[in-house]
């Protein structure tokens, strides 16, 4: 059965991150760009009143074709500002002025978001480019968890932000092994490996804390650390409260793994998947191993490619569809303007270029130039076709290794099939 709660999450997410790719892109020539952020609590009269003073100042810049696009830009902001009493729930950002297009073409945009988080500052800035830091910040991963393997040799520590592990660092350690020297007594060897462990142990807390602690926001992102190693060590370290209390009172779970350094981080995350469940990592990793099972069984039931997927939607075959969160592609409908032929393509985007830019083609009956009827997003695209026949949607992120996979290796598109279909 579909999810749509959480669909439309991911949806959006990759919505308003493809938006800011966009404007990423885009140019002026001079510092004429206008960065328009609006908080919830703002005044509306008040920002049109700033917008008005701007526009005075603007006699001051020198260069003519500057003035004139900034004041462009003010008086648009200031049209489409007229139809709001108050900022939308969560502020706005508006983003104006006059774009190069390559050549000599430039055109006046306008782009207002409604973040998907509220905006907490006030700010008006010109430049040569959009101003989008406080908007890229609410992409960033809300929820992190430290990660930190350990034996008596070795321990390595890192996050997990998302879908994507950040290995960070680690320590060694040169506590004795099992075996004394001769000569030596049981007694006092016993003893001086027992201070090295717990040297060992104290180190690898302090440090690790050290760097849990370091992470913005500490107390509102930092869900809590996952602690991996061989038995009985990682439980001694655990019982010998070498974490500073706050990460200490944050220890998810201990987990068995085999590897201490740098490659014990993703086997931990594996290990814990049970107490992780719910996390978007976890899901996305596990759909996409079902899909790469069903894929070596080699049972009909995995299919990949564009053309594929789309005869398989067509039949109504799909179970859950899979898309990466890199697609960066359009479904065009381009007709001829002499004999109105009419086909469907689907064209790669380039941040900053057009469909125009893109597609140069002529008619295949008469030659004659096309032109683009309709563009759409293929992901939406997709999803609109899948959704007619209670298709589960998934869009699955590129920053871990399966999810990468997905783009590299097929294209970005995939399913998992309710029955072999030979496509
Ligand atoms: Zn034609």
């Amino acid at each position: 059965m579909a999810e749509p709660a959480q669909m439309d999450d991911a949806r959006r997410r990759y919505e308003f991150k493809k938006t800011l790719e966009k404007l990423q892109a885009k140019q002026g020539s001079g510092t004429e760009l206008i960065s328009l952020y609006i908080p919830p609590d703002k005044q509306i009269h008040d920002v049109t009143g700033q917008l008005r003073d701007e526009f005075g100042q603007c006699a001051n810049i020198k260069s003519k074709q500057t003035r004139t696009n900034v004041q462009s830009a003010i008086s648009s902001i200031l049209s489409r500002l007229k139809y709001y009493k108050n900022p939308p729930e969560n502020g706005m950002a508006v983003f104006c002025g006059t774009i190069q297009l390559g050549g000599d073409r430039s055109d006046l945009e306008c782009t207002i978001i409604e973040p998907p988080e509220p905006l907490n500052l006030y700010m008006y800035r010109c430049s040569s480019n959009f101003e989008l830091e406080p908007l890229k910040e609410m992409l960033e991963e809300k929820n992190v968890y430290g990660l930190l393997v350990l034996d008596r040799r070795e321990a390595y520590w890192g996050f997990l932000r998302g879908n994507r592990i950040e290995p960070i660092g680690g320590v060694t350690s040169t506590v004795p092994g099992k075996q004394r020297k001769g000569g030596q007594s049981s007694v006092r060897f016993q003893r001086l490996r027992e201070i090295a462990i717990n040297e060992f142990y104290t180190k690898i807390g302090e440090r690790a804390s050290d760097i849990f602690l370091a992470e913005k926001d500490f107390f509102e992102r930092f869900k809590g650390v996952l602690i991996g190693g061989p038995s009985p060590t990682k439980e001694e370290f655990e019982a010998g409260q070498y974490l500073h209390h706050e990460i200490q009172k944050r220890i998810v779970g201990l987990f068995d793994v085999a590897y201490t350094n740098e490659s014990g981080l993703s086997e931990l995350v594996d290990a814990a998947k049970d107490a992780l469940k719910g996390m978007e990592v976890v899901k996305e990793k596990e759909i996409m191993n079902r899909f790469l099972k069903e894929l070596v069984k080699d049972n009909g039931l995995a299919a990949y490619g564009e053309e594929s997927i789309r005869k398989n939607l067509d039949l109504g075959a799909v179970d859950t569809l899979l898309l990466s969160s890199r697609l960066r592609k359009s479904r065009i409908t381009i007709t001829c303007q002499n004999c109105g032929h009419s086909e469907e393509r689907t064209i790669s985007l380039e941040p900053g270029k057009t469909v125009e830019d893109i597609l140069a083609t002529t008619c295949r009956q008469c030659t004659a130039p096309m032109i683009v009827d309709s563009e759409v997003d293929i992901v939406e695209e997709l999803t609109t076709l899948a959704d007619q026949t209670s298709t589960r949607v998934e869009i699955i992120s590129d920053d871990f290794e399966e999810g990468a996979i997905l783009y590299t290796a097929f294209g970005g598109i995939a399913a998992i099939l309710r029955y072999r279909t030979g496509f």
